[in-house]
């Protein structure tokens, strides 16, 4: 089985630019990762990573997905993907300025990343210290994540 963690990213629209500048700067590390996106950030995304130059951001070798828009589904595809058990990563470069119509969505993405302990970034600084964590480049990391049993064995008592 491929180890690889995949990432997932999102960007407000008032953002994009920004995780696409973080993504140019990373290429040749997320490169080599399987990538998830909602959609308009999967295609500046891969359309930074394809005009990429550098040797390293083999363009050949992007395994990139993308999901529907964020407002029109994709940021509850991406937390049933959490749920699965698929996401390695959440880079999600959020909009502190600017209310979104699907501002419930947002949460309830965050609320499944913290419930199943995916590490998370929510601005620049915190996307920086994940992938230059040794963590993020070992492929047994396994973030544990609390039994809920107890919690389903009370509700059915
Ligand atoms: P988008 O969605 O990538 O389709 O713009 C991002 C978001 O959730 O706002």
């Amino acid at each position: 089985m491929d180890k690889k963690k995949m990432v997932a990213l999102v960007a407000h629209d008032n953002m994009k630019r920004d995780l696409a500048e973080w993504v140019d700067w990373n290429c040749s590390i997320l490169a080599t990762h399987p990538l998830v996106c909602t959609g308009t950030t999967g295609k500046i995304v891969e359309k930074t990573l394809r005009n990429h130059n550098d040797p390293y951001c083999d363009a050949e070798r992007l395994n990139i997905h993308l999901l529907k828009s964020g407002p029109l589904g994709g940021d509850q595809q991406l937390g049933s993907m959490i749920v699965g058990g698929q996401i390695s990563a959440l880079i999600f470069f959020c909009d502190p300025m600017a209310a979104q119509p699907h501002d419930v969505d947002v949460k309830a993405l965050l609320r499944l990343a913290s419930l199943y302990n995916v590490p998370t970034a929510v601005n620049r600084a915190t996307a920086d210290f994940i992938i230059s964590s040794p963590l993020f480049f070992d492929p047994d990391y396994e973030p544990a994540v609390k039994d809920y049993k107890s919690y389903v064995e009370r509700v059915l008592a």
